[in-house]
């Protein structure tokens, strides 16, 4: 289980600055920014809020996601 509280207060670093940043846990292990539509996966428990791994993503369709998510490169 990833920690709820943590999981509430994270942000996505690229639009945290100007915006609210905010992420929509989707399909368990995948938290999507509804400002940009990053998407930054939980691996092992720990999400990974590099902006890197935002981007990689980002065009994925929240259905095509993988579960469990790679590990980062
Ligand atoms: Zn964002």
């Amino acid at each position: 289980m990833v920690n709820p509280e943590l999981l509430e207060m994270l942000r996505c670093p690229v639009c945290v600055r100007e915006k609210s940043g905010l992420l929509d846990r989707v399909r368990e292990v995948w938290l999507v920014c509804r400002d940009c539509g990053r998407k930054y996966p939980i691996v092992e428990e720990i999400p990974v809020m590099l902006i890197s791994e935002g981007d990689k993503w980002a065009a994925v369709a929240p259905a095509d996601l993988p579960v469990p998510p790679p590990r980062p490169e």
